[in-house]
């Protein structure tokens, strides 16, 4: 196979992951290192462990000789405080922690702009106040961030994909001021670059991993934004449906949305917007009505030429954010019936619809039309759902080149390249 000249590193909530593509794009070498305990997700030591296992593990499949840059994506919203020298100082706050200090997530909102990501009980930046209050010299890094540092990057840099969630202004190309005036010491956040920028080299210690010492590396980005690359998708009008335990939408588009009250907002990648949308419907209520063992069985006996029009909202519970705005919508999962192949698919019809709804709803906010349609997710897996969909979206649906992160931060690299 051909020369491994790009690597990516994916760290996630379950371990490491690492991905070495060839010139061409192709997936040359690929490891991955779980966390032995799910404390590791917590511990920077952890990650940086992880990931030398599974660089050391890449460089055994493949050679990382001619390698001419890695990047690293993080879950998105992870962030860590760290001193002078960029040692953890033993805070770490995960992407779906929620800030324990509810004056901070008041404050944002009293001075954050309408449509400002970092808005909310979720969000990154009150999550960074908070530990950078607890100590006073501290730095704050993300995820990613520090990754890249333990690879040779020498200061605290970060990527606008990361840095989004923690206030960062797209616009201006900036941290803006009004983050000041929610609580943010703005000198102790990092400098941050375009993804995909190169930020330094790794240097001598690269050696340990059979990489050349002049490897680059690039600015990294979430796990989100790396996941949409790895698939193949690259230019506007290309979306990826997401059919994990939540449906997520993700299109590429020409300019900027953000929508707060639908949960939209746009990280800027490669030469194009990534607008991204999440509904509560998803593979989490299949697995609670149905049971994922018997999903093949009740597949094989669906009859998609003939539509159960039963007009299914499938939700767990009362409330959906997009691709309709209503804490209380309610879920309509009746009248069952009796046989569960068309309840199944009943459900399926429904999420068919509420995806088709999603991608309208984008377009009523000025996204492109459709031109390709990825599917990533456990859902991707069914061929009479892909065939239903298919049909209700009517464009290109070609299959994901990947659906590992480390494959999208390492194309970030190769895109770099190319320009
Ligand atoms: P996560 O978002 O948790 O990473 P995955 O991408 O692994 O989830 O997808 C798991 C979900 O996919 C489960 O909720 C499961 O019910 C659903 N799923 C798995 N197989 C199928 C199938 N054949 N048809 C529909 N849904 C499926």
């Amino acid at each position: 196979s051909e020369r491994a000249i790009a690597v990516g590193i994916d760290l996630g909530t379950s371990g490491a992951r690492a991905a070495a593509l060839s010139q061409t794009g192709e997936v040359v070498g690929f490891a991955a290192v779980h966390f032995t305990d799910p404390a590791e997700m917590k511990s920077p030591a952890a990650w940086r462990n992880r990931v030398e296992e599974c660089l050391t593990a890449l460089s055994q499949c493949t050679s990382l000789a001619n390698v001419e840059g890695l990047a690293v994506d993080g879950t998105s919203g992870t962030v860590l405080s760290v001193d002078g020298q960029g040692r953890p100082l033993g805070g770490v706050l995960m992407y779906n922690d929620p800030c324990p200090d509810a004056a901070i997530v008041e404050r944002i909102a009293a001075v954050a702009p309408a449509e400002s990501p970092a808005r909310g009980a979720n969000s990154g930046l009150a999550r960074a106040i908070h530990l950078l209050k607890r100590s006073p010299d501290a730095k704050l890094l993300h995820q990613a961030d520090w990754i890249a540092m333990q690879l040779g990057v020498t200061e605290a840099v970060s990527d606008e994909n990361n840095a989004l969630k923690t206030g960062y202004d797209l616009t201006s190309e900036r941290w803006p001021e009004w983050i000041r005036e929610a609580g943010m010491p703005i000198e102790r956040l990092p400098a941050v670059h375009r993804a995909g920028e190169p930020i330094g080299v790794v240097g001598t210690t690269g050696r340990a991993f059979g990489l050349p010492e002049s490897c680059r590396i690039h600015a990294g980005t979430t796990d989100g934004c790396a996941s949409f690359l790895a698939t193949g998708a690259g230019s506007v009008g290309d979306a990826v449906t997401a059919l994990g335990s939540t449906l997520v939408l993700k299109l590429a588009c020409e300019h900027p949305i953000n929508a707060s009250e639908y949960g939209i907002y746009a990280h800027r990648v490669l030469g194009f917007w990534l607008v991204g949308g999440s509904s509560n419907t998803g593979g989490a209520v299949i697995r609670t009505l149905i049971g994922d063992h018997r999903l093949e069985d009740l597949t094989a006996r669906m009859r998609p030429d003939c539509p159960t029009n039963l007009d299914y909202y499938p939700l767990l519970k009362p409330g959906e954010r997009f691709p309709i705005n209503d804490p209380a919508y309610p879920p309509r999962l009746f009248p069952r019936p009796d046989d569960d192949a068309v309840f199944f698919q009943a459900i399926l019809e429904g999420m068919t619809a509420i995806e088709m709804l999603g991608y309208k709803r984008l377009h009523a906010l000025g996204a492109p039309k459709l031109k390709t349609v990825r599917t990533v997710g456990g859902g991707a897996r069914n061929p009479v759902w892909s065939l239903m969909r298919q049909s209700a979206l009517g464009v290109d649906c070609p299959s994901a080149r990947s659906m590992e992160a480390a494959v999208g931060a390492a194309s970030l690299v190769l895109a770099r390249r190319a320009a």
